[in-house]
């Protein structure tokens, strides 16, 4: 079930189809001079489509940037807790893959959407954060964390539960932004989902909002831990999951998301440990089902002017485990199924449209910047 490699994609993009048909067509010709005239012809116009092409094809089969998305690695420090099956040798392998960029091009940065670690008592947030901090030390590229509920124990707002990760990747990671290469990245902690008070709601509204609105029409990514809608048919989801923090239950985040519609190009979450996207209203809601639990996945995005290609890949085979699906078998006695995704690995992994799809921008941000940033 391993997905082809993330180069693939490049070489589609690079392969030029037109340069083919022209030498093609040139063989075809009979007669020796018709020959030669052709062949002449041919190289004349292999040659203005090479030089044309060279700048043109590579203009548009070379990304603006890249980043990956990594989620619910679920590190765990010590032995005292029963976590995920090989979750830190998991982290270590992606972590390593990024490093090296022997297996995917070098990504320009790396947003972890949140449950980076399995956490679960408060002294164990600390070594934990520390654990998954010091596995990141081989990277040279941006990393841009999200606080997922493992981070906080659902105490989303509570600087008690939020100081292991304000120590770990500093006081000024909780909520924030960041821009690349044009596009305002909104990281939104959003990790007590169902069970926080009004004002703690609130405050993650307020903020949310005031950020929207200052950027008016420039293109944006939300990046929260838990998904503001259902990624599956939502009665199924709410059994399979098991859990009330199925999608974001206060909707008036959503509202304030969609009142951005106009550029707000997508919102990219984790937590459900599936994968799977859901275009509403324009903005792209996609979940990666991250690493810790099958499908063991992560998500590649190419950045270009006019669209956003996203590849999903599962880990590498002999990481792979599926007794750490969460949705299905040995946890139930059943796998799920939902209207529209007709088998088992369907409704974990996605279908094959919701592992590898494109985005588009170009008619929906028209002041998209192919600028490049620091
Ligand atoms: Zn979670």
């Amino acid at each position: 079930m391993l997905e082809a490699p993330w180069d693939s994609a490049t070489l589609r993009h690079s392969f030029d189809p037109a340069m083919k048909n022209d030498v093609s067509q040139g063989t075809q010709v009979t007669g020796r001079l018709a020959f030669w005239s052709a062949t002449v012809c041919a190289v004349a116009m292999l040659a203005v489509l090479v030089a044309g092409c060279g700048t043109s094809a590579r203009r548009s089969s070379d990304p603006l940037f890249s980043f990956l998305q990594l989620n619910d690695t679920h590190v765990l420090a010590g032995t005292d807790r029963k976590g995920y099956e090989k979750a830190n040798e998991k982290a270590r392998w992606l972590v390593e893959a990024v490093a090296s960029g022997g297996y995917f091009a070098r990504p320009d940065f790396v947003v972890g959407t949140g449950d980076l670690i399995y956490g679960e008592r408060i002294e164990a947030l600390g070594p934990d954060l520390r654990l998954f901090n010091e596995m990141l030390r081989p990277w040279n590229v941006p990393f841009h964390p999200v606080v997922g509920n493992h981070e906080v124990i659902q105490q989303e707002g509570s600087r008690k539960h939020e100081q292991a990760y304000r120590e770990t990747f500093g006081d000024d990671r909780v909520n924030y932004t960041f821009t690349h290469g044009g596009v305002l990245f909104i990281a939104l902690n959003n990790s007590g989902a169902c069970c926080v008070s009004p004002a703690v709601v609130k405050a993650r509204n307020d903020w949310l909002r005031r950020e929207l609105e200052r950027a008016p029409g420039v293109p944006k990514i939300i990046l929260c831990h838990i998904p503001l809608i259902p990624l599956r048919e939502e009665a199924v989801l709410a059994k399979s999951f098991g859990f009330r923090s199925y999608m974001d239950r206060d909707g008036e985040t959503l509202k304030i998301v969609e009142a951005h519609a106009d550029s707000v190009i997508a919102v990219l979450s984790g937590h459900l440990h599936l994968t799977g996207v859901v275009q509403r209203k324009n903005i792209f809601h996609v979940s990666i089902a991250g690493t810790a639990s099958f499908p063991c996945d992560y998500a590649f995005y190419s950045v270009f002017p006019d669209r956003i290609e996203v590849t999903v890949r599962q880990l590498p085979a002999k990481l792979v485990t599926p007794r750490t699906n969460i949705h299905g078998k040995p946890r139930y006695r059943e796998d799920f199924v939902d209207g529209n995704h007709k088998t088992p690995w369907q409704y974990v992994a996605g279908r094959a449209d919701e592992r590898a799809f494109t985005i588009p921008l170009r008619s929906r941000i028209a002041t998209h910047t192919t600028r490049k940033e620091p």
